[in-house]
């Protein structure tokens, strides 16, 4: 498959227009700052994060805030998620980029999100890291290399 320049502040702008009016049900905030490009599979990467967004307002009760936000750090592109849902158990943690691991009722998830999202991830040579609290909520962080010569 052939890698392209991507943006990812353009990558997450095109992914609130996929979820459509669903996102007026959150107090949504993005904080985007300028970004290099990155080289990857844009519709991939999107895959990455419409699967973020949809776990965060998954987890999250109407109305409350999710925080979207890209910069750049130790000379990684990252994104990060952060909602205040419901958190996820130490337990938990353990499982849930495997494959079918879901704690959401039949029918409604299929526990295949984040295992693709690691996959995405590893493919682009980056990383996710995800760190939660039971009760206060979820912080996922997605970090890309950036190439070679790509200025900032
Ligand atoms: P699915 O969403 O279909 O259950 P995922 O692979 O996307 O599958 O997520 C696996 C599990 O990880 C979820 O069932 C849930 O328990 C937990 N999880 C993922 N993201 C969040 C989040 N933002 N807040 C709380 N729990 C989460
Ligand atoms: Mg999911």
């Amino acid at each position: 498959t052939e890698l392209m320049p991507v943006n990812l502040n353009e990558v997450i702008q095109h992914t609130f227009e996929l979820i459509g009016n669903r996102r007026n049900h959150y107090d949504f905030q993005l904080e985007l700052k300028d970004l290099p490009d990155i080289e990857g599979i844009p519709w991939k990467i999107e895959e990455v994060l419409l699967n973020l967004l949809m776990n965060a307002m998954e987890a999250t009760a109407q109305g409350k805030r999710i925080r979207v936000g890209t910069g750049v750090e130790e000379r990684m592109v990252c994104c990060t998620v952060v909602d205040e849902g419901s958190g996820i158990s130490e337990n938990d943690l353990k499982f849930i980029y495997d494959p079918f691991f879901t704690t959401k009722g039949p029918g409604t998830g299929t526990g295949l999100g984040l295992s693709i999202c690691f996959g995405i991830m590893e493919l682009h040579g980056g990383e996710i890291r995800i760190t939660s609290a039971p009760g206060e909520g979820t912080t996922v962080k997605l970090l890309f290399p950036v190439p070679e010569g790509s200025r900032s």
